[in-house]
């Protein structure tokens, strides 16, 4: 990390000449931030905003439904990345909107 700046926070700086080359067959990027919609959501008519989010809201009728009204989507998928908390909330808005809409 280098030198705090004028708010106090370091940040990560390249030591030049440190890089590593590492041979490999594959690489999965496994972490990042932003929704990565599978091919199949067109079939089921899963409509996505232009940022790839699903688009579902808990303001609907029946909270997370998306534009197919059998499957409700919530979490970071919707929201865009955020914490745990929102994500277990909206789950539960969501299974509750699943209750009313199925009406049990
Ligand atoms: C690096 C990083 C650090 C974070 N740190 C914090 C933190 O400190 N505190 C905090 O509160 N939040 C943190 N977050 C945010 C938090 O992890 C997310 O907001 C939360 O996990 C979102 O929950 P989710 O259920 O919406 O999505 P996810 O947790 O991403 O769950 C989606 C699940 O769906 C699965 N999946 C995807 N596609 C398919 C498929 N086709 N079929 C079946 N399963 C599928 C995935 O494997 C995954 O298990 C962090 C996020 C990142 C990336």
């Amino acid at each position: 990390m280098g030198e705090p700046d004028a708010k106090g926070r370091r940040r990560a700086e390249m030591i030049p000449g440190s890089e590593t080359i590492i041979e490999c067959d594959a690489v999965i990027v496994a972490f990042g931030f932003q929704p990565n919609p599978p091919e199949w959501f067109k079939d089921f008519d899963i409509q996505v905003n232009d940022w790839n989010g699903v688009i579902a809201s808990d303001k609907s009728l029946y909270p997370f439904q998306t534009t197919n009204p059998k499957i409700f989507s919530g979490g970071d998928m919707v929201r865009g990345s955020s914490l745990v908390v929102e994500a277990i909330a909206e789950g539960r808005a969501a299974g509750e909107g699943i209750l009313d809409f199925l009406d049990v």
